[in-house]
């Protein structure tokens, strides 16, 4: 044992200040080990996970597929990079993406990524190079990643935009339907009418990009009509529709896509992410094939872009959650955790709303402040559940477990996050 596997949180964390930038904002918890719904720190202290590594851990920590899967391709080859030898795993990928596409058109075909920011900047330079148009419009409330382009498309100044200018040309911003914050569908629908007579000609436009279910944002489901007549506005003014489900994907809502879950949309490009990879790296762009081989060979790839290990264990999780039992049981469990969620809204005034799609949930506190939900994911944390914030004000509580979590294991949750409300909303 070297003398590293002796130190204590507090050591890690005393070493993480000394070397590791600041700029990462980093919680208590010292990982040792995860299993399934459950996150073990260096002193041997289990925590019930309500956070999933942000919602990629829906088939579990350590899902046995997936561990397998990587250790059969590890005693293969691990890097060897699309570019210089075509693999198996990355077609096979590819394929299963395609299998599962809920996108318009015939003959879908998928480029590989290592992020959902990644992925997002390439569904943009795939629409640009489809349609010859340079503009973005993306919505209130977005979250769409960390880099130049993807940052400029998100909607929240502090901490992932301030200081980080000049911001990305070319990038619209429409309103998003919000019911509980007072925004209809017509309202935004509205708001993007006005914005192509005010800031942009929609025939310059190359694509919308929205979230179905915004992550980020507060977990604010899109209401029941604003995609489909969103994806009427796009048709007639030949602009594409990018559906970003790099948070709401892999079965977190139920369906393998939270788009089925609204009639009447087929997507033009599908960007997913996170769960994909089973706790691996990687994130997808998929369309049909007009517009995924719009672009020349060379234009689209990168160095670690869908490699091996990820592949693996992307055909892994991507055979699991595609099974009728896995997306039955991740809906049964949607409906009792909203019943529960209820149950607590019902006796704790300071949350405003209970919502969601399927398992992915959330509770908005009434008050547009990050004080009392930081105040919640602190008191969870004490009792032993970790759970996240969310929100344009931080003041969503999201709840993310890995949707194979044991019946027991979600009672122990849910009890810690009753007694966190309450130490949380005191006062
Ligand atoms: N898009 C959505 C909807 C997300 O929730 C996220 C991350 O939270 C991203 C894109 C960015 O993904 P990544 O952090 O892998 O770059």
């Amino acid at each position: 044992m070297t003398s590293i596997e002796h130190e204590t949180t507090a050591d890690v964390l005393a070493r993480r200040a000394q070397y590791v930038s600041g700029g990462v904002s980093t919680p208590r918890l010292v990982v040792a080990a995860a299993e399934g719904a459950r996150v073990t720190d260096r002193e041997g202290r289990t925590f019930v996970d309500f956070a999933g590594g942000i919602g990629c851990q829906n088939t579990g920590h350590r899902f046995g597929p997936v561990v397998d899967a990587i250790h059969r391709q590890a005693d293969l080859f691990l890097h060897q990079c699309f570019m210089v030898g075509v693999y198996e795993p990355y077609v096979e990928t590819c394929r299963l993406l395609a299998e599962l596409s809920p996108c318009a058109g015939p003959d879908p075909k998928s480029i590989l990524l290592n992020s959902g920011a990644e992925a997002n900047e390439n569904a943009v330079k795939i629409a640009r190079a489809a349609t010859g148009r340079p503009a973005v419009i993306v919505f209130d409330n977005a979250f769409h990643g960390r880099t130049l382009l993807t940052m400029t498309m998100t909607s929240k100044v502090h901490p992932y935009k301030a200081g980080f200018g000049p911001f990305a040309p070319e990038v619209y911003r429409a309103p998003a339907p919000y019911p509980y914050r007072g925004v209809t569908t017509d309202d935004a629908l509205a708001g993007l009418a006005k914005l192509f007579k005010s800031e942009v000609d929609p025939q310059t436009v190359a694509c919308v990009l929205l979230e179905p279910v915004q992550g980020e944002g507060g977990f604010v489901p899109m209401t029941p009509d604003f995609p489909a007549r969103l994806a009427e506005v796009c048709r007639s003014h030949g602009i594409l529709y990018v559906d970003d489900e790099v948070q709401s994907g892999v079965g977190r809502t139920g369906r393998v896509w939270a788009i089925e879950h609204y009639d009447a949309v087929e997507p033009d490009l599908l960007v997913s992410g996170k769960s994909i990879g089973g706790g691996l790296p990687l994130a997808a762009v998929t369309g049909r094939a007009e517009l995924m081989d719009a672009v020349p060979p060379g234009g689209l790839g990168g160095t670690f872009g869908g490699n091996p290990l990820s592949c693996a264990a992307a055909v892994a999780v991507l055979e699991a959650i595609r099974e009728p039992g896995f997306l039955a049981r991740a809906t049964a469990l949607g409906e009792s955790l909203r019943a529960r969620l209820d149950e607590l809204a019902a006796r704790h005034p300071g949350i405003g709303e209970v919502r969601g799609l399927g398992p992915m949930l959330a509770l908005e506190l009434f008050e547009q402040s990050p004080d009392r939900a930081r105040a919640v994911v602190d008191a969870a944390f004490d009792r032993g559940l970790l759970l996240l914030s969310c929100g344009l004000y931080g003041n969503v509580i999201r709840l993310l477990p890995p949707l194979t979590i044991a019946d027991e294991e979600l009672d122990e949750g849910l009890a810690m996050l009753e007694e966190a409300l309450a130490a949380g909303l005191a006062g």
